[in-house]
């Protein structure tokens, strides 16, 4: 590629041929003459000047029109002497503009006199001049180039249709791309993030491969693993099994789906040899330390790594728990199954840092990532091009939260509702939009309405996202607290409950993602539930859609088909969102094909 082309993709941001040919003309410019003049559409016509004035200011042009014979006159508001000559009596032009009627007369409102007619010209929208891009798009989109890149002659001919048409008609139906071109569209873009990916995913044999049994562990449980728990365990029962290549998985399943055991199970696979699982809080890694001791064999030598204080020995554990105080133990032994819990919640860089730390060699630990982020399944069919992943989208039992849109007069219910609640032991959280009072939010911050809850309930509590006693807080709140008030930023990461009821101020200003996320919060052990989404304003049908399931996997498809409306705030990033003709909701069967395409 020339020194020169190469400076245009860097500022493009774009890297292949096909991220070129995806930057689509936004608009076409087309000199065809009209044959059949419509009135209200853009009309290019042959036509003669017989008159000139002015007229308060304005240029006045008579024409006559060489095919019809028909006059049409046109105002020019903004006048330079360049109007004057271009325009003189006896000149021929083809104009173009928009053509209109009054009182039976044609009209065109400043009409455009074109040079070069018969010619379609593609208006790209990019940060480049308009003839950098017309020249780039030139020289690199040829049939030649897009079959070299793998697509079939429906696709090259579309993508050459769509940046060298020759015909509107070839293009356009009622003023947009045809359909049958957009799901082309929706193909190339699909087909060519892949392409990207694949050949990204590097791979490396696995310490050791480990078959360990788990049906005294299964057999143990007081529950039955629901199928969805079993189908992921024998994926990752074959992961294990190899030698030749270390796990790399990633379990993604909403709040409540069942994981820990899923995590559990594969300590068992891993025996006799040693399991690493870090757990993003101190809470969240005491809380997997209980449930370890209470379902594994109580052969298995557990220990727990935190900052300060550590419990068994990790030197001569089978199964070792820890937060990111891990990272910094220098004798940590090396595990051939290393696992992350709560993925979401970590930086990438500590994810992998972890990985290294145990094994620096030529081999490496089987991997695996859980996650609470659920994602459609077009994602996770894009993002196995890197890991493998496992969805977990049922629950073992059904949650029941009820879930409802309040306003400002629906207070004295609720009041009513939460002294319900709290005289049946139960607990209540209320999530406030901001710490401190600002001018910007349209709602009370946490501050400010702290003295109200104190005056009228006991035992409440409050902490948010920067709070350094926050775990301690919520401790002690999960023993004796009736009503906790905190920000959307603080992380519950431990389970509460009695937790049965949640008010969520200003619930218009946050994504989806993260409403399902704090709904997900209350109800934890099958007591019923209830969500209140707080708004000062006429609930939108995106939080109306939202009251009505309580799926994570609906609510990520139902956060991309909301994902321009203007009423989400929070600046949460929804997936899926760097594609432009591809839906993630929707179009699971086009990255089906694309990736199809790529194995051949
Ligand atoms: P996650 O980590 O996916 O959010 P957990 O593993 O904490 O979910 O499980 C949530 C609750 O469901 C726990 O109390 C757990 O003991 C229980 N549980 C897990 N699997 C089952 C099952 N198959 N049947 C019934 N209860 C289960
Ligand atoms: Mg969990």
């Amino acid at each position: 590629m020339m020194e020169e082309a190469k400076q245009l993709f860097k500022k493009l941001k774009i890297h292949t041929l096909l991220d070129l040919v995806l930057i689509i003309p936004t608009s076409y410019n087309d000199t065809t003459l009209t044959l059949k003049p419509e009135l209200g559409k853009v009309n290019t016509l042959e036509a003669k000047v017989i008159e000139s004035s002015i007229y308060n200011g304005k240029l006045r042009i008579t024409f006559t029109l060489t095919q019809s014979g028909r006059r049409l006159s046109s105002t020019f508001f903004r006048v330079t002497p360049y109007h004057h000559k271009l325009f003189e009596v006896g000149s021929s032009h083809v104009i173009q503009g928009k053509l209109e009627e009054y009182k039976g007369y044609w009209q065109m409102s400043q009409p455009k006199s074109i040079k070069q007619v018969g010619k379609i010209t593609p208006k790209y929208k990019t940060v480049l001049k308009e003839s950098e891009i017309a020249s780039l798009i030139e020289v690199y989109i040829s049939e030649q180039n897009l079959y070299n890149e793998g697509l079939d002659s429906k696709e090259v001919a579309t993508l050459m249709h769509i940046h060298f048409p020759k015909s509107m008609e070839e293009v356009y139906e009622n003023g947009s791309f045809k359909a049958a071109f957009i799901s082309v569209l929706k193909f190339v873009e699909a087909y060519n993030h892949l392409k990207k990916l694949r050949g990204k995913r590097a791979d490396f044999p696995a310490l050791r491969a480990l078959k360990g049994e788990i049906k005294a562990f299964v057999d143990n449980l007081p529950f039955i693993l629901t199928s969805e728990q079993q189908s992921v365990i024998a994926d990752i029962q074959k992961d294990l099994a190899r030698d030749d290549k270390a796990a790399k998985r990633m379990v993604v399943g909403d709040v409540g789906s069942g994981k820990t055991m899923v995590i559990l199970a594969s300590v068992m696979m891993a025996l006799p040899h040693t399991s690493i699982l870090m757990a993003p809080t101190s809470l969240l890694a005491l809380q997997l330390y209980e449930e370890a001791q209470k379902h594994l064999p109580s052969s298995v030598r557990i220990a727990l790594v935190m900052q300060g204080k550590n419990q068994g020995d990790y030197l001569e554990a089978d199964f070792i728990i820890g937060t990111h105080a891990l990272l910094y133990k220098e004798d940590l032994p090396e595990a051939s199954l290393v696992m992350v819990d709560e993925q979401h919640r970590f930086g990438t860089k500590q994810r992998a840092m972890l990985e290294v730390l145990v094994s620096s060699g030529e081999k490496k630990p089987h991997y695996l990532q859980f996650s609470a982020t659920p994602i459609p399944r077009t994602q996770a069919m894009m993002e196995s091009e890197l890991l493998d992943v496992s969805l977990i989208t049922t629950t073992p039992f059904e949650r029941e939260v009820l879930t409802q849109t309040i306003t400002k007069s629906d207070f004295p219910n609720l009041l009513t509702h939460i002294k319900e609640e709290i005289a049946q032991k139960h607990q209540v959280l209320i999530i406030y939009p901001l710490v401190e009072e600002s001018t910007e939010v349209p709602y009370q911050s946490l501050e400010e309405s702290r003295g109200f809850w104190e005056s009228k309930f006991e035992s409440v509590y409050v902490t948010h996202g920067k709070d350094k006693a926050k775990e301690e807080v919520l401790l002690e709140f999960r023993e004796k607290g009736n009503i906790l008030l905190a920000t959307t930023v603080v992380e519950v990461g431990i389970s509460l409950p009695r937790l049965t009821l949640i008010v969520i101020v200003g619930a218009e200003r946050l994504g989806l993602a993260t409403l399902h996320q704090l709904r997900g919060r209350v109800g934890r052990n099958g007591l019923k539930s209830w969500c209140y989404l707080y708004s000062n304003f006429n609930a939108s049908e995106r939080l109306t859609q939202f009251t009505k399931t309580t799926n994570g996997f609906d609510i990520a498809k139902l956060d991309l088909k909301f994902r321009d409306s203007g009423d989400i705030l929070d600046g949460t990033i929804q997936s899926g969102q760097k594609f432009k003709w591809l839906n993630m909701g929707e179009d699971e069967e086009v990255v089906a094909r694309a990736k199809s395409r790529l194995d051949v």
